[in-house]
């Protein structure tokens, strides 16, 4: 089935809104195995939107389209889809009457113009808007069906799921079967050229490599219309070779972020942890107590910026900070020895280092960092020059820091 989505509202090709709508509908699609072909976005022009739903309308089976559902004048999807689709819109007293006991139980009287939501596409079956005051609408039709939802997503998500559970997974005659695979210390390009191999074998998973900064997946899509095993057997079997190839950089097939699986993995093993941070300043901190009940693996940290704070707080000596720096191997090993001694954690990770755009020095570039791993039994250093901007570099060290603990778990495991 050919789906197609359309996003609509002027706001959407401006600089500072985004479509986000999109992402949840074809998630949800995605989960029945129907692939999104293709998405556009449209201002509140009437021109442009039926010329837009016409074209959907002809090329798929299914046609979603979120906004200009309001009530004001630039709200123009039901005259665009109506026209587009060369069908009348009827006026519904009844819908009127269920806008007005919305706006009444906010102890409010409906604006006159709200009643321009009770045009419904001739022979449209009319959604209800448990949220706010715009049905959605949806025209099942012989070669393509078309369902119209509001803008905002917190009235879009619910009236998509009912009928989407209703009418449109009912339609898919796909099985689907997905895995997803997260792997750190490893670059995207690195990650293609050690499994292209093995992938591109098959029409059948579909294979996509994701990269974020410090983290990469690997999603397998499997669609098949007649053997649910076997589309599993042969998803399956192509996970299992690339996790084997790329093992020692894998992270988990969990839907938990990298922080997460690291707080999960410390506590099954009973270890606590502290932090200290230079150049990220807390991020890594901050990731780990976004996770609720972090307390009892996550003792605290420190934000050592300066090199005053990294000898006071952490111990840093003024001899290593004089002779190596503030960013440099000695610095984060100190650094790392001292939030663990201090907190009398099991394991201390320290990040310093120069997230740029200024404060490079002579064989010190932008995107230096160096961290450390100090527990009772070893010291990790690290050194890494990396890329990006700012909040890049910072991001890619949090995770860096974070792999670091990955692999003194699975090494205490061997
Ligand atoms: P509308 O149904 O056009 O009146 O949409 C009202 C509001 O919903 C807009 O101002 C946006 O904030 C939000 N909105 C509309 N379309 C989207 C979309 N595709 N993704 C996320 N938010 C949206
Ligand atoms: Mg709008």
């Amino acid at each position: 089935m050919r789906a197609i989505f359309i996003a609509v509202g002027s706001e959407l090709l401006e600089k500072d809104r985004l479509d986000t709508n999109s992402l949840y509908v074809a998630r949800k699609l995605r989960e029945k195995g129907i692939l999104m072909d293709l998405k556009m976005t449209v201002g509140d022009d009437l021109d442009n939107l039926t010329w837009v739903i016409k074209n959907a309308y002809k090329r798929a089976q299914l046609v979603i389209i979120t906004g200009g559902l309001g009530p004001t004048e630039d709200d123009l999807t039901r005259e665009g889809t109506a026209n587009a689709l060369k069908k009348e819109l009827v006026f519904q007293e009844e819908i009127v009457e269920q806008i007005r006991s919305v706006f009444e139980k906010r102890g409010i009287q409906m604006p006159d113009i709200n009643a321009r939501q009770a045009f419904i596409i001739k022979g449209a079956e009319v959604l209800p808007n448990s949220v706010g005051t715009a049905p959605g609408q949806y025209i099942e039709d012989k070669s393509c069906n078309v369902l119209l939802l509001p803008g905002p997503p917190r009235e879009m998500q619910p009236m998509f799921d009912d009928i989407f559970i209703r009418k449109i997974a009912p339609l898919s005659n796909f099985h689907i079967h997905t895995r997803c695979l997260k792997f750190s210390g490893i670059t995207e390009s690195e990650t293609d050229s050690r499994i292209s191999d093995l992938y591109s074998k098959y029409n059948n998973p579909r294979t996509t490599i994701l990269a974020s900064p410090g983290i990469i997946e690997v999603h397998l899509l499997g669609r098949s219309k007649k053997s649910p095993e076997e589309n599993k057997k042969t998803t399956d079997s192509l996970a299992e070779k690339i996790k084997e190839r790329l093992a020692e950089y894998f992270i988990t097939e969990k839907d938990i972020s990298f922080e997460q699986y690291i707080l999960e993995e410390l506590r099954s093993n009973h270890l606590t942890l502290s932090t200290a941070e230079s150049c990220t300043g807390g991020g890594l901190g901050n990731r780990i107590t976004n996770i609720p009940g972090s307390s009892d693996v996550f003792l605290g940290g420190v934000i050592a910026y300066s090199n005053e704070l990294k000898m006071k707080i952490l111990g840093v000596s003024k001899g290593i900070l004089e002779k190596y720096g503030a960013v440099s191997k000695q610095t984060a090993q100190q650094m790392a020895q001292g939030i663990r001694e201090k907190s009398h954690s099991d394991i201390g990770v320290a990040i310093t280092g120069i997230a740029g755009p200024t404060g490079a020095t002579k064989g010190k570039p932008v995107g230096l960092v160096c961290l450390h791993l100090s527990s009772l039994k070893t010291e990790q250093g690290s050194q890494k020059i990396f890329s990006g901007d700012r909040q890049v570099i910072k991001t890619r060290s949090e995770n860096f820091c974070l792999n670091l603990i990955r692999k003194y778990l699975k090494q205490r495991k061997n």
